[in-house]
């Protein structure tokens, strides 16, 4: 399943593809991905994307048309969920952005093929997703609005201060690693990125929030963002085959601390690194380096 980092370095390939492509016609094979809207085809037809945002794991693509007198603009969320992948195919049906689980993917379409976006030009956009949990949909900017409100403050955006940061952990009595797998009150960090940030900060992310440290809040405060500007930089971590966009394999992997490490020594002290269900998820930590 991608993580925030995958999800934004497919924003920013698909940002740099896709932009302005008059859309001509759209082939929608499954109406479960649009949330069953029978408007949904008709109402793409000569429009294009004018701009790609992200919010958590959330894209939000901005639908234009090419009017001077353009009515409010309508923006088209999309999540890719466990299985969901853009991918690009331009007019020299050369892969262009998308992400993808294996080469055949790049065969398209295919059985798992449900949205394709035809520009005039001759590229198009595929839309494949084999669990159907992904979704594209169509909303207001109210609409918009309302859903984005929805999330906490996020590492990368304006809101991410240490005065914000300090605050979430006010009267909070879950674990440190429930809390800030909470989208609502932090977004972004999945599971990888909150052990990987534990680690670094040195604490144990089962303690109870409201028991660390004005200094343990510091230290996590800057590692929770470096993770996840460093993983963007690196293309996302390689889990699960994911491939980015242009075909590369992200390689965030090669920094990780304790995620999917257990039973190997810890790089800083050579401790085992030990791994139980916490959260529900899978916590990786070294016992010796974090109190
Ligand atoms: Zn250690």
């Amino acid at each position: 399943m991608p993580e925030m980092p995958e999800v934004e370095v497919v924003r920013r390939q698909l940002e740099a593809h896709i932009l302005n492509r008059e859309i001509e016609s759209v082939d929608l094979l499954h109406s479960k991905i649009t949330r069953k809207n029978p408007e949904f085809k008709e109402f793409m037809v000569g429009k294009h994307f004018s701009k790609i945002e992200r919010i958590g794991k959330l894209l939000t693509f901005t639908v234009s048309n090419n009017q001077t007198s353009q009515p409010e603009p309508v923006y088209m969320l999309a999540h890719l969920k466990m299985t969901g992948q853009f991918i690009f195919v331009d007019e020299n049906q050369k892969i262009g952005g998308g992400h993808s689980l294996t080469a055949a993917d790049f065969e398209l379409p295919h059985k798992h093929t449900r949205v394709v976006f035809n520009f005039k030009d001759g590229s198009a956009l595929y839309f494949n997703d084999m669990r159907l949990f992904g979704y594209l949909q169509l909303v207001s900017p109210a609409e918009k609005e309302k859903i984005w409100n929805n999330y906490g403050i996020e590492p990368g955006r304006d809101n991410y201060t240490w005065d914000n940061f300090k605050a979430i952990f006010k009267n909070r009595k879950t674990s440190l690693k429930a809390l800030l797998l909470n989208q609502k009150v932090i977004s972004g960090l999945g599971n990888i990125y909150v052990d990987e940030a534990c680690f670094r900060a040195g604490v144990l992310p089962f303690r109870a929030a409201n028991s660390l440290t004005t200094a343990e809040k510091k230290a996590l405060f800057k590692h929770c963002s470096d993770v996840m500007m460093e993983s963007i930089e690196r293309g996302g971590t390689t889990f699960y085959s994911f491939l980015s966009a242009d075909g590369k394999k992200g390689n965030f992997s090669d920094e990780l601390e304790v995620f999917d490490r257990a039973g190997q020594p810890c790089y800083k002290c050579g401790n085992i690194i030990s791994k139980i269900k916490h959260a529900g998820r899978g916590t990786h930590f070294c016992s010796t380096c974090q109190k």
